[in-house]
């Protein structure tokens, strides 16, 4: 192991019932970056875009000493820690060593629910007759992603997924931390309120301000104080996790909800016909994810934020489902020929595909079948498969011509699926 090993913790000294792992790579794209530049190894790196508005997508430890966090705005990172390396983001390398990690779980169960492109839950309660009790599959899976990809991770084992989420927080980097069942309540109340799931800054003042600051105290307070605090679904929940209970399975196949693409300019855009492009290769993009996940779309939305910070969305459902980037931009011009006038300052915009289902799913075929949408969809299929061959830029539309430039210039890894662009950590 390169970096100090921080070894197993067992807490109360066994790991009965704790089958439940969640694995996190440690400041995963910053890693996979030091495998390829191990001059870099031992000082503060950060991954993320370096323009005006970059953001902080993933940074090492030693940056992390400095205060860089990621999600940071570049610039205050920089203020942070001037003598950080900053490296562009390559997600397409990053998905690559995503899959290796991925394929290092399946080897010790099929159980595996990925969260994010470097984190997943397994559930190994059937692999132990295989790998041993849970604390040494868990060491063994820590051995062997590092053996085969060279990166480390930090594993939480425990009897829920909320306790081993919360273990391999705890244990990082490149540690792990396995509370047995019966320690799940002690290992809980030890903790402070904030660290429940869903317990915000607001959330953790009001309890603070009557007198609720650990998770003991909260599992103590009368459920009818903390619903008159926060509401009775929120009490309960939190009561429920104070208590340790949370009957969430490992989900192995976590359909998409949507999928989306969005993009922060480095400098607002008036121009209707430039939003249009990147609409265009927005829908491109999602629907080349959608096909490759093998679903289809009902609904395309499109969502702008003007230069005030003021955020509108507007979305259509599509007369049949579809994957077809052409499609989709159709959908989505449309919308945004409602939502801009020319000359109206965007600071982001963003297309996103909901309703999905898996293509060729019965259910999803509609009313009638235009054939033109088809062969539109062959030809995408094919730049799927050049793509796959010869890289993302091998075929795309003329209208996205000269694009390419100002995007990379933009923030770097601003195109987190489904999500706002935040970092990995
Ligand atoms: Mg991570």
């Amino acid at each position: 192991m390169s970096r100090k090993d921080l070894g197993a913790r067992l807490v109360g000294g066994d790991d009965a019932g704790a089958t439940i792992l969640h694995v996190d790579m440690d400041a995963f794209f910053v890693a996979v970056e030091l495998l390829e530049r191990p001059e870099l190894v031992g000082r503060p790196v950060v991954v993320g875009g370096a323009g005006g508005r970059g953001v902080v997508s993933s940074a090492s430890y030693e940056a992390r000493a400095f205060g860089v966090r990621s999600a940071m705005p570049m610039a205050r990172a920089l203020q942070l820690c001037p003598h950080a390396v900053v490296l562009p983001g390559r997600m397409e390398r990053y998905r690559r060593a995503s899959a290796e990690v991925m394929a290092v779980f399946a080897d010790f169960t099929p159980l595996v629910e990925p969260l994010s492109i470097d984190e997943a839950f397994l559930d190994v309660s059937g692999a132990t007759r295989l790998f041993g009790s849970p604390a040494e599959i868990a060491r063994r899976i820590r051995a062997e992603v590092h053996a085969r990809t060279g990166l480390t991770c930090s594993v939480g084992a425990a009897s829920t997924k909320f306790v081993a989420k919360l273990a391999s927080g705890k244990c990082k980097p490149n540690g792990m931390l396995v509370v047995p069942d019966a320690e799940t309540v002690p290992f809980l109340h030890a903790l402070p309120v904030g660290a429940l799931w869903g317990v915000g800054e607001t959330t953790e003042r009001k309890l603070r301000s009557r007198g609720v600051s650990t998770v003991h105290e909260l599992a103590h307070t009368p459920e009818h104080v903390l619903e008159r605090l926060l509401g009775r679904a929120m009490a309960e929940r939190l009561a429920d996790l104070a208590w340790g209970r949370d009957a969430r399975e490992v989900v192995v196949e976590r359909r998409e909800k949507s999928v989306s693409h969005e993009q922060t300019f480095e400098v607002d855009v008036t121009s209707h016909a430039e939003l249009e492009r990147e609409v265009r290769a927005q829908a491109d993009a999602v629907g080349a994810r959608l096909r490759r996940a093998g679903l289809v779309a009902s609904t395309v939305a499109v969502k702008l934020r003007w230069a005030n910070f003021e955020t509108v969305t507007r979305q259509e459902r599509l007369e049949r489902p579809s994957s077809t980037g052409l499609v989709l931009f159709r959908a989505a011009a449309r919308l945004l020929a409602e939502l801009h006038s020319e000359g109206r300052p965007v600071r982001l915009i963003g297309v996103r595909a909901d309703g999905l289902s898996p293509a060729g799913d019965a259910t999803a075929v509609t009313l009638w079948d235009e054939g033109g949408d088809d062969d539109w969809e062959a030809a995408e299929q094919t730049v799927d498969a050049a793509t796959a061959r010869f890289g993302r830029d091998a075929l795309r539309p003329a209208s996205l011509l000269g694009r390419r430039e100002r995007r990379d210039r933009g923030t770097g890894l601003s195109e987190r699926p489904n999500r706002p662009s935040q970092g990995v950590d």
